[in-house]
């Protein structure tokens, strides 16, 4: 493939199907819905949903366009789209497409009330049981679901969901009181039962629920706060490399980079890597960051520019040409993540959206029918 810049994300799908499988067992019968909005975590979405088409159950978007481009391509699973709908034509849509939006205030259901959606349709109902983003109250539940049982707009009885706050975090409480919760408030009630989402199915609260929807731990990202996602037979989905544009030597007291932030405490080699957060490794990276320059630990030093990244080589067997690896096959993402006080998930969508993307590994024979 040509490259306007070297940076290259590489996708490899083979570790996607191993992960799925890893959280089918985990789902322990329950039916699985990998998450896959927001470009699957910057994995490429159609390329991921296209790579577990014969596995996967159903999966879940944030948005009807989202779900609009995997019609489009051909998916035919089941699609839950958490942002629902904010528009009699967009139940429509959702309808047409046989989408299953979820419903998380009670306007939305005044809308299905209101107007004909043409197709019946297939809702959730997402119930706050204590994250307070998103969802009804858990006491409005029981007079939502009659309202929409007898609408009439229906396939089936509404789906209920809700989502973890905390499930990443070593203190089980507040996850423990989100489940009962939710266990309370749909007690009785016909319809299928949603919870967990990586942390949630991973982290042995036993949530049960018909679906799950795990979206990290798909692409190799350890869901909690604690541990390595290897703990869990994960592995690394995508792996960020780049090439080492030169190798200079500077003597004691250079300074590196813009705003000269980093001084070499003696003489010593500095590689120069095409990497920036321009392809979406990010600014705020500090010195002292990992990368490996032919599987060789190195570290970030001075600051990561737009297109460069500067990198310490005392002790480091390097040539311009070389292969530099940001994250990925040998080197978590968790850790580089950690660097700078964030998650897998905020590296991966910023990469995944600016660094040319190439696909490896095995994926099953698919035909794309024409978009129409
Ligand atoms: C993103 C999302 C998921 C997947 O979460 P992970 O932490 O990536 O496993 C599941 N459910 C909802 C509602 C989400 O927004």
């Amino acid at each position: 493939m040509d490259a306007l810049r070297p940076a290259r994300a590489r996708i490899d799908l083979t570790a996607l199907r191993h992960n799925f499988g890893v959280l089918k067992s985990a789902a322990d019968g329950a039916k699985v819905f990998p998450a896959i909005k927001a470009d699957a975590y910057g994995h490429g979405m159609l390329a991921c949903a296209q790579a577990l088409r014969d596995l996967a159950d159903g999966f879940v978007v944030a948005t009807l366009g989202e779900a609009e481009v995997l019609r489009k391509a051909g998916i035919t699973q089941r699609i839950m789209v958490l942002q629902g709908f904010a528009s009699l034509a967009e139940a429509r849509l959702a309808a047409r497409l046989m989408l299953e939006p979820v419903i998380h205030q009670a306007w939305q259901v005044d809308i299905l009330e209101r107007g004909h959606t043409g197709l019946p349709l297939r809702v959730w109902l997402k119930i706050d049981t204590g994250m307070h983003r998103m969802g009804i109250e858990p006491e409005q539940v029981g007079v939502l679901h009659k309202r929409l049982m007898a609408s009439g707009r229906l396939r089936g009885a509404p789906g209920f969901m809700t989502h973890f706050a905390c499930a990443d975090e070593p203190d089980p409480a507040l996850t423990r009181r989100q489940i009962e919760v939710f266990r309370r408030a749909t007690e009785g009630l016909e319809g299928e039962r949603s919870l967990s989402n990586s942390a949630g199915l991973l982290g042995g609260f036993d949530a049960g629920g018909d679906i799950v929807r795990p979206g990290i731990a798909l692409y190799g990202g350890n869901p909690f706060v604690y541990g390595q996602a290897a703990e869990h037979g994960l592995r690394p989905v995508m792996t960020l490399t780049t090439r080492l544009l030169a190798v200079r030597e500077h003597p004691a007291g250079a300074a590196i980079g813009y705003g000269a932030t980093w001084t070499c405490p003696e003489a010593m080699p500095v590689g120069i890597a095409a990497i920036g957060y321009g392809d979406g490794y990010p600014r705020r990276i500090p010195p002292g960051t990992p990368v490996l320059v032919n599987g060789q630990r190195a570290a970030i030093i001075g600051r990561v520019s737009m297109d460069l990244i500067t990198l310490d080589l005392r002790g480091v067997e390097a040539r311009p040409g070389d292969e530099v690896e940001l994250w990925g096959r040998a080197l978590p993402v968790d850790e580089v993540a950690q660097a700078i006080g964030t998650i897998s998930y905020d590296l991966t969508c910023a990469a995944g959206a600016h660094a040319a993307r190439e696909y490896l590994g095995e994926a099953p024979a698919v035909t794309v029918p024409a978009a129409g």
